[in-house]
């Protein structure tokens, strides 16, 4: 954060600011806020009375939260229903990448184990033994398998649910937390009826019939109809895997949501969205912090020496890191350099590098007060460090959107262009 001006303890930017606060706030959606209703109004009140080491205190923990806040998360299902893929897409692997977990393996072990998402190490996903391979009760295999550690369940199967699934849910809400139904393996139901009834094939119908499958067995055992998501490990952006990401989100504790949005793979739009939407609360959050301190005696004044690596940081969150856009040209046969020309992040960095950037940003007064989202004496306290990481942001989350409909147009080429060298080779061989 950069030296505040001598206004910033002015009553009217004081009420800019509470304003600013309450608005800023208001933009987002409650299932994607990172900090809980309470926090928020609690700090708006401190704001309104001036009460700034208050404030400033409630912002303090609320950010200390979001940056320790561990995510844990348990699969279950027997052995063969797809928990390792499953476990694979949650973490964003492919199952031949370096650290994924084995998928194809019969399962020996009835120990429960841990693998950390590759990215965020706060991020750990849990494969247990299916209660069906183990010979424990629903309440032993809970405990046996430490449930007091984790945020929610994802129960799998690849078949129905059997009673024993129903009978663990059970167990676990009576334990007072969260179970998800995942029914997976959906794209080969829909690729086996395709196959087998062409003429009378139709995708929803197939995905119905899963479902009241699905919820026929688990409706009778839990007395009321718990959602199952169908999903297709292979094809995250498809099928129910979105709403079961959503569900997720708003299901849990406010301050533990930021960490579950970095992780989600930007492969929707709205995975793009809630990335950009977490990150930019929290550069808020710590942008207020500063400004509040720079105000107090003695209070410090936060510049960040590293603009360059968070900078950096903010690519790879949303696929965008140098590794990754090498990645995607190979994928689709083309140099990075012309893959760079379709966005703008990296030439963006290149520009932070001029230090006159950051001024001449700040100089433009309409684009400061877009940024802020209100008069220029909110961006005042705010600061250059969030101008220009609220910009890059959204600069972030259009190019992951622009690579995301630039990659289905140059799968569709790569498609056509193989289809037609095939054609040509053919017509020569004939
Ligand atoms: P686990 O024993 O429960 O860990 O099951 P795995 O993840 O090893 O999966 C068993 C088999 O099902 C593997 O051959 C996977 O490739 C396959 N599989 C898992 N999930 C899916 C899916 O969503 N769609 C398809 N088509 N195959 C899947």
């Amino acid at each position: 954060m950069d030296k505040p001006s001598s206004s910033a303890t002015s009553p009217s930017v004081n009420l800019d600011v509470t304003s600013n606060f309450d608005r800023f706030f208001k933009n987002f959606k409650r299932e994607s806020k990172i900090i809980s209703e309470d926090q928020i109004q609690l700090i708006e009140n401190h704001l309104k009375n001036k009460d700034t080491q208050e404030a400033l205190s409630v912002i303090s923990d609320a950010v200390r939260d979001i940056e320790n806040a561990p995510l844990n998360i348990a699969v279950t299902g027997e052995s063969g229903a797809g928990k390792s893929t499953f476990i694979n897409a949650l973490r964003g692997l492919g199952h031949e990448e370096e650290g994924s977990a084995a998928t194809g393996a019969v399962e020996t072990t009835m120990e429960r184990t841990p693998y950390q998402h590759p990215k965020f190490p706060r991020v750990t996903i849990w494969d247990l033994p299916g209660i069906g391979s183990t010979t424990f009760k629903p309440e032993n295999y809970l405990t046996e398998m430490k449930f007091q550690e984790y945020d929610f369940f994802i129960i799998i199967s690849a078949t129905r649910f059997k009673e024993n699934d129903a009978q663990l849910a059970k167990a676990i809400a009576k334990m007072n937390l969260n179970f998800y139904f995942v029914r997976t393996k959906v794209d080969n139901d829909i690729s086996n009826e395709q196959r087998s009834k062409p003429k009378s094939f139709n995708k929803e119908s197939v995905l119905q019939r899963i479902r009241d499958d699905s919820l026929r067995h688990l409706c009778e055992a839990l007395c009321r109809n718990p959602p199952v998501f169908l999903v297709s490990s292979f094809d995250v952006a498809d099928y129910d895997f979105p709403q079961l990401q959503s569900t997720l989100l708003s299901e849990l504790p406010a301050h533990k949501r930021h960490i579950f949005m970095l992780s989600l793979q930007s492969v929707t739009e709205d995975a793009i969205n809630l990335k950009r939407d977490s990150l930019k609360q929290k550069v808020y959050l710590e942008a207020l912090k500063s400004g509040l301190i720079a105000t107090l005696p003695l209070g410090g004044m936060y510049i960040d020496d590293n603009m360059e690596e968070t900078l950096n940081l903010y690519r790879s969150y949303f696929g965008l890191d140098h590794g990754s856009l090498k990645n995607i040209a190979k994928d689709f046969n083309m140099s990075v350099n012309d893959l760079e020309a379709y966005i703008k992040s990296p030439h963006l960095l290149r520009e932070v590098q001029d230090k006159t950037f950051l001024e001449k940003l700040w100089e433009n007064v309409e684009f400061v007060s877009s940024i802020t989202g209100g008069p220029i004496s909110s961006g005042l306290y705010l600061g250059k460090t969030y101008i220009l990481q609220s910009y890059f942001l959204d600069t972030a989350a259009s190019d992951a959107k622009a690579l995301l409909n630039k990659k289905e147009l140059f799968a569709k080429k790569l498609g056509s262009l193989r289809s037609n060298t095939r054609k040509y080779w053919e017509t020569i061989m004939e």
